[in-house]
């Protein structure tokens, strides 16, 4: 295996384009059938080598995107309208055309299925073609490797894998940070709330987390309280949040974290924002100005002894009627307590405002995200 690897690695080889299957606007994977293909790891690519007519070539290399699979080799290619190269492969290249590649290529950031360590994966754009061929060896090899996958992109509509990935992601659990022990131990994939993200960024020593607003005091069930206030109160890491939720208590959900010692900074405002609005009638601890305040604040908050730290930045945008919404969705709801409450109340949002919510809910995660890599930078500077 390992000199035919070698031997298909040096020579050129002719596939042939078995099929193609369109992922967005831009994109599009081509599925190859690739006679004496000599296997490969996931996390490796190949190099791609078009030539004209009249001699002139030319190569690229693209990340395999399928999990090992006899002579079958899927590739995902982001069309560049300038590019020399991608325009054609996906725009240009049809069903049973051939196209001459070498591989595979690249052995330091690939995956071994027979590996038992968590695995973390950040990428962005087509930089998680290679991590979803690892994704899907995962699943193919039945490997109970923990494996998260951290990925960007520009818009909603550039989204590599929507589908597969949602499906992928439907089979996780809530984990709080109560629940990390039973999942971790089960090997379990598990969405972690905010609490419990907090927990493994102090494990890890990072200080910076951003998410879309933290959890609090139910309304009307002042003992349902959030475990993301008590994990405030006990790791050292700022969160970045537009606020509490608005499904929240908010005045019950400051006087816990004034109990708890937790800072509540408004980044730019002087009142809670509430998710879906930066109105809250209700005070924040300290109001701080720009990234470089921010991080001074952060750094003398830290030096005398806080933990947790909430940064509360306004949503960029409003959802008109947020407060009406919200009442009717606690009382359709009344009767729902326990973890499920608070994705069934935003969820009810979602379809009383006709999907606004979660347009802004993604617009505010964004936003909230890019206040806390400013402020991050500050810190490290
Ligand atoms: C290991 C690896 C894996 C990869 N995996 C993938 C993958 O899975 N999917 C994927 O879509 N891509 C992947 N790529 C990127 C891919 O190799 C190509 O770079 C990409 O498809 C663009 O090629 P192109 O010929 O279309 O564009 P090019 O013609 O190479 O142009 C790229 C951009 O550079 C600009 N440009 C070109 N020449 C100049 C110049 N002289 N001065 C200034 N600007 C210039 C062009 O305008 C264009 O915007 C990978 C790259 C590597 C190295």
């Amino acid at each position: 295996m390992a000199r035919a690897a070698v031997l298909g690695r040096l020579s050129w080889l002719v596939a042939r384009l078995a099929d193609i299957s369109d992922e967005t606007a831009t994109a599009r994977t081509l599925i190859l059938e690739v006679p004496g293909w000599p296997g490969h790891l996931p996390g490796q690519h190949i190099d791609v080598r078009l030539t004209a007519e009249d001699g002139y070539s030319t190569q690229r290399s693209y990340s395999i995107a399928s999990a090992p699979a006899g002579s079958r080799l899927e590739l995902t290619i982001q069309r560049l309208d300038d590019g020399e190269v991608s325009p054609y492969l996906a725009g240009v290249l049809s069903r049973g055309d051939p196209l001459e590649l070498r591989g595979p290529v690249g052995g330091y950031f690939a995956w071994h299925p027979a590996d038992p360590a968590p695995v973390l994966l950040i990428g962005g754009g087509s930089g998680v073609v290679p991590l979803m061929a690892m994704v899907r060896t995962r699943i193919a090899s039945g490997s109970q490797a923990p494996m998260r996958l951290i990925y960007s992109t520009r818009s909603r509509d550039t989204l590599l894998y929507a589908a597969e990935l949602e499906r992928i992601a439907a089979g996780a659990i809530k984990v709080s940070s109560r629940d990390l022990g039973p999942a971790v131990a089960r090997r379990a994939v598990g969405a972690t709330t905010v609490a419990a993200t907090m927990r493994a960024a102090g494990m890890a020593g990072i200080r910076f987390f951003a998410t879309g607003g933290i959890g609090g005091v139910h309304r009307g069930h002042p003992d349902d309280q959030s475990a993301d206030l008590v994990e405030l109160g006990r790791t050292p890491v700022a969160v970045f949040c537009a606020g509490a939720k608005i499904i929240l208590d908010l005045a019950l959900t400051l006087e816990r974290l004034e109990s708890l010692s937790v800072p509540v900074l408004g980044y730019g405002c002087d009142e809670l924002p509430a998710f879906y609005t930066s109105h809250s009638g209700c005070p924040v601890g300290a109001r701080v100005d720009g990234p470089e305040e921010t991080a001074a604040v952060l750094r003398a908050a830290w030096a005398t002894g806080a933990r947790g730290v909430v940064v509360a930045v306004p949503p960029p945008g409003e959802l008109d009627g947020a407060e009406d919404m919200v009442e009717r969705a606690v009382r359709d709801l009344a009767g729902v307590t326990g973890p499920e409450l608070t994705p069934r109340l935003l969820a009810r949002v979602a379809e009383l405002s006709g999907g606004r919510s979660l347009d802004l809910n993604v617009d505010l995660v964004v936003n909230n995200a890019r206040v806390a890599a400013r402020v991050a930078s500050c810190l490290a500077s």
